[in-house]
């Protein structure tokens, strides 16, 4: 089998899965882009089996200890390894979760959501992109989908060289239904490409925001659907607010209010502009921005736009008020994040009692020997009486 020798001190030696191509001594056997490798140290010693693709950074991604081929078999043992977990999971509600999750579920680049019988894939590495045949069919084997639709539309896939696509390739377009999640009625069109499913890893903490929420006035920046202020609206919020620049996101948020029965303001404005002019006051203030940034050169503009907003909300909190903050980009770390909160509190001139903790639901696992596995984190903060 054509490979891989690793240099000695590369990441794959302290935990990780990946090897950068920067990282690699010597390739042999002339492996061809999407082909399945061996890894090697620089004694020769065996490493384990890879996926290959020269042309991404990432040149080589770890799916296995041993020697591995890619087949229906191992799919099949690996699908159902991840379901197994999610279905030890208190938290989370089996038919409506990450089934599998990439490199935190050992299958690098694929992506299964489940949303009842209908289930989205993704498949974000060359390797994996070109089984999608027999992924699909352990799928079919395992879980007895109705539907899955392929849903490659993720910017991640311009460095692999995959073509970007939404295609139905199981079962027949479901068109619009509706899930359950905490309660919450939502309605998904998985296939329409106006529309995406829900931030599943999300669901836990509209659930948690959503106990604190009754006869407040609630801001929910960032809405998307309506995660957090349909939740917060159903636990007796006495008003709901919920902004998004995005026009469908808006659309959907008051689709669900109305299939929910509840009033939600749903304004479609950019979040920096409507925190920056707005003159109402509000008692628990969400904020659930997307990722500011993917990299690291863009993570200074990134902590700015994050401490714009901590800014802002801060400016509008009522006394005794509650903000909740979110970061989903990896790059900003849980302690940074929280240093950023503290320095808009300066400004802002108030103090900040830190009361809940959020993090990834365990459908999108942590291995902390990769650390790209980590990228979800946000506080839930009291403002302090002023002192
Ligand atoms: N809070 C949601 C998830 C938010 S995802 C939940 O729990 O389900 C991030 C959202 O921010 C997306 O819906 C996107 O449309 C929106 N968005 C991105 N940039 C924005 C901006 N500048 N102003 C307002 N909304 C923005």
């Amino acid at each position: 089998m054509a490979g891989i020798i690793v240099k000695p001190r590369a990441r794959i030696f302290h935990g990780h899965d990946w090897v950068y191509s920067s990282e690699i001594q010597k390739t042999f056997g002339n492996p061809q882009p999407g082909d399945v490798i061996s890894l090697k140290d620089f004694r020769d010693r065996p490493l384990g089996t890879a996926i290959y693709n020269p042309d991404s950074q990432i040149v080589a991604r770890r799916i296995s200890r041993r020697k591995q081929k890619l087949e229906l078999e191992f799919f099949k043992r690996r699908i159902q390894q991840a379901f197994d977990l999610r279905e030890r999971a208190e938290s989370i509600d089996i038919n409506l979760c990450r089934i599998v999750w990439s490199e935190s579920d050992a299958l690098p680049g694929v992506i299964l959501d489940r949303y009842g019988d209908h289930f989205v894939l993704q498949t974000l590495t060359l390797a994996m992109h070109q089984r999608k045949e027999i992924i699909i069919d352990a799928i079919i084997k395992l879980l007895a989908p109705k539907t899955i639709i392929l849903r490659n539309d993720s910017p991640m896939l311009k460095a692999e060289g995959i073509e970007t696509e939404i295609t139905l390739v199981h079962g027949e377009n479901p068109g619009p239904f509706t899930v359950t999640a905490n309660g919450v009625i939502f309605e998904v069109d998985l296939l329409d490409g106006q529309k995406t499913g829900l931030y599943l890893d999300q669901l836990e903490a509209h659930a948690a925001i959503a106990k604190m929420a009754k006869g407040k006035r609630v801001l929910d920046v960032f809405c998307n659907q309506g995660g957090f202020a349909l939740a917060c609206a159903k636990a007796g919020a006495i008003s709901v607010t919920a902004v998004d620049s995005s026009e469908n996101a808006i659309a959907a948020t008051v689709r669900n209010a109305e299939l929910n029965g509840v009033e939600i303001n749903a304004i479609k404005h950019n979040a920096f502009d409507f925190l920056k002019h707005c003159e109402d006051e509000y008692d628990l203030i969400i904020l659930d921005p997307p990722s500011f940034t993917r990299n690291k050169k863009t993570l200074k503009d990134a902590m700015r736009g994050y401490k714009e907003i901590h800014l802002r909300g801060l400016k509008i909190l009522a006394r005794n008020g509650i903000l909740s903050t979110y970061c989903c980009s990896h790059h900003a770390t849980r302690e940074l994040f929280l240093q950023n909160v503290v320095s808009a509190s300066v400004d802002a001139k108030c103090a900040l009692r830190l009361i809940q903790n959020h993090g990834q639901r365990l459908d999108h696992p942590i291995l902390p020997g990769i650390p790209e596995t980590e990228y979800l984190k946000g506080f839930t903060f009291e403002l302090a009486p002023s002192r």
